[in-house]
C-alpha cells in the first residue's frame, strides 16, 4: 500500500518541477485526487498522508464511499457528468465544488434546489476544448455566454473553468486545449462580471499535468498515476453513450 504514498511523492515532484520550469510557485497548484473506482481504504491512505482534495465522477460512487470517508478530513469536488435527477443527491454529500457544470438547464435546476435548501455551492464551468463529441462540456464559443447567464444565479459561485482536453500523445495538441481554456478565462476576467471569480483553472491529468501547469493550471486532477490503472475505460465516465 506504500505505492500510493510513493506515487504521490512522485506527482508532487512533477508538479514542483513544472512550476519551477514556468516560474510559478508550487503552492499555486492544487493536487486533486481522481478517485473513481478506488476503494475508500486506498483513498484514506492518501488522505492520511496529507492529501485533502478528492473527486468522484459518479453520484453512486460518492454515496458508496461517503460513510467510510466521513471521519477522515477531506474536501470533495465532483468532476463527472451531472444529470439533473441527481441534484438532490449531490447536495446531500458535502460536495464543495462541482467542476462539471456545462449547461444552463443544469445550472437553473441546481439553483432552484439550492434556494430551497438555503445553500450555495462553488462551481467551475466545464469547457470542451478538444471539440470531441464524446466529451462533455460547453463548446468554447458558447462558454462566455453560459458564464454570463449563470452569473445571475446567486446560489452558484463561479470560481473558474475546467477542461479534460484531448487525449493525445502529441503534447502540442494537448497544449492547444489548455491554451484555449486560458484564453477563455482571460476574456471572462476582462468582462468583470459581478460575482464571478476566475481564479481556478482545473486542467491536466496523469499524462499531461506538466503541460497544464505551464499553461496556468491551478488544479491538476490525477488518478492513474497515484492509484494505478482502472478496470473501466475512461469513456465509461466521459460519455453517456458508453455505459
Ligand atoms: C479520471 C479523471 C481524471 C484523472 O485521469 P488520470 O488519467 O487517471 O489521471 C481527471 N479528470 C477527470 C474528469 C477524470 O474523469
Amino acid at each position: 500500500m506504500d505505492d500510493i504514498i510513493h506515487n504521490i511523492n512522485i506527482i508532487k515532484e512533477r508538479i514542483t518541477k513544472a512550476c519551477h520550469h514556468s516560474n510559478r510557485n508550487p503552492d499555486s497548484v492544487k493536487l486533486l485526487l481522481a478517485t473513481k473506482t478506488v476503494a475508500p481504504e486506498r483513498i484514506k491512505i492518501a488522505l492520511n498522508h496529507g492529501e485533502i482534495l478528492i473527486a468522484e465522477n459518479k453520484i453512486q460512487e460518492l454515496k458508496e464511499k461517503y460513510e467510510a470517508l466521513q471521519d477522515t478530513p477531506h474536501i470533495n469536488h465532483f468532476i463527472g457528468h451531472l444529470q439533473t435527477n441527481k441534484i438532490k443527491d449531490i447536495l446531500k454529500h458535502d460536495v464543495q465544488c462541482i467542476e462539471s457544470v456545462d449547461r444552463w438547464e443544469l445550472a437553473q435546476k441546481l439553483h432552484q434546489r439550492l434556494l430551497l435548501e438555503n445553500k450555495t455551492i462553488d462551481i467551475l464551468i466545464q469547457v470542451n476544448t478538444s471539440f470531441e463529441e464524446s466529451k462533455f462540456g460547453v463548446s468554447p464559443e458558447n462558454a462566455i455566454e453560459l458564464v454570463q447567464q449563470i452569473s445571475t444565479l446567486s446560489s452558484l459561485k463561479i470560481k473558474g473553468l475546467m477542461t479534460i482536453g484531448i487525449f493525445s500523445a502529441e503534447t502540442e495538441k494537448v497544449r492547444k486545449c489548455f491554451q484555449l481554456l486560458k484564453s477563455i478565462q482571460e476574456k471572462i476576467i476582462n468582462l468583470n462580471l459581478t460575482g464571478v471569480e476566475m481564479n481556478e483553472l482545473s486542467m491536466g491529468m496523469s499524462g499531461d499535468l506538466e503541460t497544464a501547469i505551464e499553461e496556468g493550471a491551478t488544479i491538476v486532477r490525477v488518478g492513474t498515476a497515484i492509484f494505478g490503472t482502472r478496470v473501466y475505460p475512461d469513456s465509461y465516465y466521459w460519455n453517456e453513450n458508453a455505459k
